[in-house]
């Protein structure tokens, strides 16, 4: 599952930054996921809860949704996209999307 090697990744991550900051405990994972970076966000949540051990053991996830921007090149029009292929209400050209396909540890907290 694509969502299980992303928790992966983002559990090595946290648990090299709390044995790199001396951590007894990792109290909370704070994740930026783009609307657009492909992941199902509820696969996410139970992929970490299933992953978490040693120092993570009780980890909590907070996922903070990042919305993407669509900027029409003909009209000028901004607008949040949900789809990579969003097209302007205005004058119907696709639009140029910006964000929304970042996934990244935004923080920790951690004891
Ligand atoms: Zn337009």
């Amino acid at each position: 599952m694509h969502e299980m090697t992303i928790v992966a990744n983002v559990l090595e991550i946290a648990h090299r930054q709390a044995a790199a900051a001396h951590a007894v405990r990792i109290n909370r994972v704070v994740l930026d996921v783009g609307r657009l970076a492909g992941v199902e966000v509820e696969a996410l949540r139970f992929c970490f809860g299933a992953a978490r051990s040693g120092l993570s053991a009780q980890a909590e996830l907070v996922i903070r949704e990042v919305p993407a921007r669509g900027l029409c090149p003909g009209c000028g029009a901004t607008a949040e996209v949900s789809e990579p292929a969003a097209v302007c209400e205005a004058c119907g050209r696709v639009m140029a999307i910006s964000g929304g396909r970042e996934l990244s540890v935004a923080s920790l907290n951690v004891d």
